[in-house]
């Protein structure tokens, strides 16, 4: 069955997503959300979408009775998540959302319900949990090729630009650099120890308040323990460049990737040899998989759902907690 899919916010990551899907074998774009008409011309022509799967943000809840769209994928900034995601799961629509889902735990907790009261799927847009040279690494480290994992250290961050964009307005960002590329070094850690944190501790420092604003973090970095011991050392960061690096230390052997997030080819090298899996368009094959998740029950290696963005959510509250607060805190993500 073919994944019917609305995207609802036509921005830069909404046309990526647009492209990839061009290329699914069964996932089909076949309707837009947005506030702005001249996009909704164009994309009607260059993906030949029906007029009548075209909505805006104020009539989108009409959703509920076009029976030609399966799921909307919400792409806007993270604020507005929420909201959007609870009015497409009372439509009746499986909502796929981008990360972070969120601007807190206790907003993706209540969408969670929301689409667990209306019986719909809440997938995040978590692709690195489908890229194969990472899904090689955790296979590894199951398999106990690197023996007892001790230690990850993850890297994410870039210089941004404009300071007029919404990333750095707290109101639609909900934060800075943790809540836009530091998620991937927390959702890293956790996918590549696999294990849960139990407490976290954090140091913030920011070297420009006037382009990073009350309430959007420029640098935190942060350390995460884990039940078995195991230690995780990340930095985050809207002011260094080419920083998307992972590093994974175990007993018997290691992991290194680099780039270990961006869109791609991910390349990394372990102690035994290069990474050598396919290179792959990540939403291509994320929104096939979500297709089979949806349809066919198929339950990813590493889950996409609700409650996975959920943990890491938790995780950002208890940074900007430990950031505050100068102390440990600690974590309860069962
Ligand atoms: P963007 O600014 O390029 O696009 C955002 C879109 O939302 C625009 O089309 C804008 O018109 C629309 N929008 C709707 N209401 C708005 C409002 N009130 N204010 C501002 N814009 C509004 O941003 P983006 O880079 O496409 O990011 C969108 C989401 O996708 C974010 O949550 C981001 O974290 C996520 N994202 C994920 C990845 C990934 O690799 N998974 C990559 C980039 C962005």
């Amino acid at each position: 069955k073919t994944l019917r899919v609305a995207i609802m916010g036509l921005g830069s990551y909404g046309t990526r997503v647009a492209e990839a899907i061009q290329s699914c074998q069964r996932t089909k774009l076949v309707g837009v959300i947005s506030g702005t008409p001249s996009k909704v011309v164009a994309w009607r022509e260059k993906y030949g979408i029906p007029e009548k799967n075209c909505y805006n943000y104020e009539n989108f809840d009409a959703i509920k009775d076009n029976p030609d769209i399966d799921a909307v994928y919400v792409i806007t900034p993270n604020a507005l998540h929420k909201d959007q995601v609870i009015r497409v799961a009372k439509a009746g629509k499986h909502a796929i959302c981008e990360k972070p889902m969120a601007v807190n735990a206790a907003d993706g907790q209540a969408m969670v319900e929301a689409c667990k009261a209306a019986g719909v799927h809440l997938l995040i847009g978590y692709r690195m949990h489908f890229e194969p040279n990472t899904l090689e690494v955790i296979r590894m480290r199951k398999a106990g090729e690197f023996g007892d994992i001790r230690f990850f250290q993850g890297l994410s961050g870039f210089t941004i630009g404009d300071p007029t964009q919404w990333r750095l307005d707290p109101k639609l960002s909900g934060g800075g650099a943790m809540m836009d590329i530091g998620i991937y070094s927390i959702n890293g850690a956790r996918y590549m120890i696999g294990e849960e944190p139990i407490w976290v501790t954090a140091q913030e420092v920011k070297t420009n308040p006037e382009k990073f604003k009350e309430g959007i973090d420029e640098t935190i970095t942060f350390q995460l323990g884990f039940p078995s011991g195991v230690i995780a050392s990340c930095l985050s960061t809207y002011n260094m460049n080419n920083l998307d690096r992972f590093y994974l230390n175990g007993s018997k052997g290691w992991a290194e990737m680099q780039p270990s997030t961006g869109y791609g080819p991910i390349k990394g090298e372990t102690n035994k040899g290069p990474l050598t899996e396919p290179i792959v368009t990540h939403q291509t094959v994320q929104m096939d998989e979500m297709a089979a998740i949806i349809f066919d029950g198929k339950k990813p290696e590493v889950p996409v759902d609700g409650e996975e963005g959920v943990k890491d959510m938790k995780i950002i509250d208890a940074i900007f907690k430990a950031v505050e607060t100068g102390e440990k805190v600690l974590l309860n993500l069962s």
